[in-house]
């Protein structure tokens, strides 16, 4: 069987597309639960006669076993609706293997990247919201999905739930320093963004990866980017080489491991992670992503 290959070209990706790990489920309330396939993570809830799914996992094989784990979890009820936090296709690329009849919510500009791209197996949003705050009822479910600006990915939302005092942003924080590479965060405006969200109330924060976290470890991920972005632009000043690895792990690496050295994986991935940020201060930022507008550029250019 050939499986819907998101952008893969070679055949050699269809024994990865097609694998059907077990998913772990943990309930967070009466009606919410979150799901980890071992590194990503999401959340399903039960609504009056259906199923909101939030993404869709990164493979057609993941999408199926969040599917079928969905079942077992809520028998006799379908997925009507599936969330899409944003438009990377590892974790909103397969809703045709997940719940190829349900309605997708997505804010616009994620929508108008889906359009373009055509990745096989990722459906284009069927209702398209936009702003910053867009409150909508869904089977009985009050959402409240977030997009204060430029994050992670393009058109992100993230959702709070008043009653379970629950904030699931995906791809945003994490609760350890596993941020390796960081393609396509945000960094110009991605902790102010973030730290706006400690306004809402909330204490328990459900990542795109990893484990289900609190406040507190969501407020030392906001500091922990931080304090990098500050001792990045300090390399400059230091003539540390920024291009190299083991030149930003050591200079990072040592001004940090004090306050963040705690962090799960920080040793191995610290270095990477400046190197990313530091390209920020370098480059002035990739494209529109660090201006407060990028998405002029498909504003007036993609119809949905
Ligand atoms: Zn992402």
């Amino acid at each position: 069987m050939s499986e819907n290959k998101g952008l893969f070209t070679s055949d050699k990706a269809q024994a990865y597309l097609a694998e059907e790990p077990e998913m772990e489920v943990e309930k967070l309330s009466d009606r919410l639960w979150s799901i980890s396939d071992g590194v990503y993570r999401t959340i399903f809830l039960e609504a009056e006669n259906s199923v909101l799914a939030f993404d869709t996992f990164g493979t057609p094989g993941r999408a199926r076993a969040y599917g079928r784990t969905i079942a077992e979890t809520i028998p006799g009820k379908a997925i009507s609706t599936v969330i899409y936090s944003h438009d990377h296709l590892d974790h909103a690329g397969f809703a045709e293997d997940l719940a190829p009849n349900a309605d997708i919510i997505a804010d616009e500009m994620c929508a108008k990247v889906i359009k373009l791209r055509q990745a096989e197996g990722q459906r284009q949003p069927t209702n398209v919201i936009s702003g910053k705050e867009n409150q909508i009822t869904v089977d009985g479910i009050d959402l409240v999905l977030l997009n204060p600006g430029p994050t992670h990915g393009t058109g992100h939302l993230s959702a709070w739930f008043k009653e379970e005092k629950l904030l699931f942003s995906s791809d945003t924080i994490l609760s350890n320093a596993r941020y390796g590479l960081m393609p396509d965060y945000h960094i110009w405006n991605f902790v102010k963004f973030m730290r706006g969200f400690l306004d809402l109330e909330w204490d328990t924060f459900v990542p795109g990866r990893y484990e289900v976290t609190t406040r507190a470890q969501f407020e030392k991920g906001c500091d922990y980017i931080e304090a990098i972005q500050e001792e990045t632009q300090k390399a400059f000043v230091e003539f540390v080489p920024i291009w190299v690895m083991d030149a930003m792990h050591g200079y990072v690496g040592n001004s940090l491991k004090e306050r963040f050295g705690d962090l799960d994986g920080f040793d191995e991935h610290i270095g990477l992670t400046s190197i990313r940020i530091v390209h920020h201060y370098l480059m002035g930022g990739w494209s529109l992503e660090d201006t407060p507008t990028p998405g002029i550029l498909l504003a007036d250019e993609v119809e949905l």
